[in-house]
């Protein structure tokens, strides 16, 4: 039984370019950059100089924050700077710079933990944060820093293979090509959990991952369940897909642990496995490079720190020159204006689209249909942050819950007078942060 939560859109697809196609591996690039801040959370302080030689899998940056996930280098060789560099979110960021050696020479501590069964809880969860797991959805926050924010409180244990953002496949193909790893991280956390049974949740658009999980249940799945959820927008959001599998609402402002569950990405779950039985640290990432100014649409299993350019040319080039290029799915995505920018470990797409596709607003005008308050899935009135926002009227904002809103897109992809409300909120939020800073607003 699945339960509807409120609000949503169903945009077009756009997942047939490349849902089919197999991920291929990328080479590693001559020169991958790292930023020290790849996460939700404090970032890293780095642990090497420009000069050090360095193994494919040394960690070379950490924080001694409680919510952080150290940074591994993603190939062997030699540190050549570490210094600000573009970063996909925007602006300059620290980063360290390695000169590939060509070697990918692994370091000694890449060695198998052994099999979940055979690890304590704490031992577990010690490999998943030395491992710099991290939500691989796009979210990005310490795996390690979340498991243990809901350790005694969690009755359901949710895995996320919803990916309800068009364009994106990345989940998708992880789920046919290694459901065993997803099982294998799955049984890794009931463990953690003391669970005895857990859901694998997927949008019925997928149907050859459902049939594929639920092929692979009698080899490691005992007590799990695949549940198809009917596709719509932002099914994969956390708490609307607590919703729909539980029926249960988190509150405004809680977190899903308050309504006793625990939701972990597909990509995220297969990577606990690799931690644990091969000792892997996270150095690659599936990302779904997409959108109408591609040549070749594929699924590349890229190394972290490679210049987006070089990710771009791995399919064919742009068909034409881009309009807009995004990192993530064209709904919650984050433009982007510099290619040197890298891979980070949140990157689950690369979208570039043509003009037409482009199609931005110059004067937008509010027509107050009220579709945007039917769509928005956390009951909010984006209407009425969009022009409080523009009257610069915060604490009204702050009042109308604007810290509820989960950025999903569906009140802009919605609206008839095409009004930029996700960057009107993400405005309104950064100022509601540096207004908290100062000691008011
Ligand atoms: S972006 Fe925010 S306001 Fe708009 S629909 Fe999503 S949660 Fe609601
Ligand atoms: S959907 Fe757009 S035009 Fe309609 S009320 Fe909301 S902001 Fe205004």
């Amino acid at each position: 039984m699945t339960f509807p939560f409120q609000g949503g859109v169903h945009p077009e697809g756009h997942k047939d370019a490349t849902q089919q196609k197999p991920i291929e591996l990328l080479p590693p690039p001559a020169q991958v950059v790292l930023p020290v801040s790849m996460h939700i959370g404090a970032p890293c302080e780095p642990l090497v100089k420009v000069g050090q030689h360095v193994l494919l899998g040394e960690k070379i940056a950490m924080s001694a924050s409680p919510v952080s996930a150290p940074i591994h280098a993603s190939v062997s060789g030699t540190v050549a700077a570490v210094e600000p560099r573009p970063h996909p979110n925007g602006g300059r960021v620290p980063a360290i710079v390695l000169e590939n050696d060509g070697a990918d020479t692994p370091h000694p501590d890449i060695r198998p933990f052994g099999s979940a069964e055979a690890l304590t809880a704490e031992d577990l969860i010690a490999v998943i944060r030395e491992a710099g797991l991290v939500g691989l959805g796009g979210a990005a926050f310490p795996t390690h820093t979340k498991i243990a924010s809901g350790l005694g409180k969690i009755d359901t244990l949710i895995v996320n293979g919803a990916e309800c953002e068009p364009y994106i496949t990345s989940d998708h193909r992880v789920m046919l090509e290694t459901p065993e790893e997803i099982l294998g991280g799955l049984r890794a956390l009931m463990k953690i959990y003391g669970l005895e049974s857990a859901v694998i949740a997927v949008e019925t658009n997928k149907p050859d991952a459902v049939e594929t999980l639920r092929r692979t249940l009698p080899k490691r799945g005992g007590g799990v369940r695949v549940a198809p959820l009917a596709t719509r927008y932002p099914q994969g959001a956390e708490k609307q897909l607590i919703r729909a599998v539980t029926g249960r609402e988190v509150p405004p402002g809680a977190l899903p642990a308050a309504v006793g569950a625990a939701v972990f990405n597909v990509d995220t779950v297969a990577s606990i496995h690799r931690a644990v039985t091969a000792g892997t640290p996270l150095l690659r990432r599936v990302v779904t490079v997409s959108g109408s100014a591609v040549s070749n649409p594929k699924n590349l299993s890229v190394r972290l720190g490679t210049p987006l350019r070089a990710v771009f040319e791995a399919t064919g080039g742009f068909r034409e020159q881009p309009f807009k290029i995004i990192m993530g799915g064209p709904m919650m995505g984050v433009a982007q204006h510099n290619l040197d920018a890298p891979v980070i470990k949140g990157t689950n797409a690369l979208l570039a689209f043509s003009r037409e596709e482009g199609k931005p607003e110059k004067e937008p005008v509010c027509i107050r249909c009220g579709r945007c308050v039917s769509a928005c899935p956390m009951r909010l009135l984006p209407v009425y942050l969009y022009h409080y926002e523009q009257k610069n009227m915060l604490a009204e904002c702050e009042r109308m819950r604007i810290s509820d809103c989960i950025e999903c897109g569906s009140c802009a992809y919605i609206c008839p007078g095409r009004l930029h409300l996700v960057h009107s909120f993400r405005t309104a939020k950064q100022k509601l942060r540096e207004a908290q800073k100062r000691g008011g607003n």
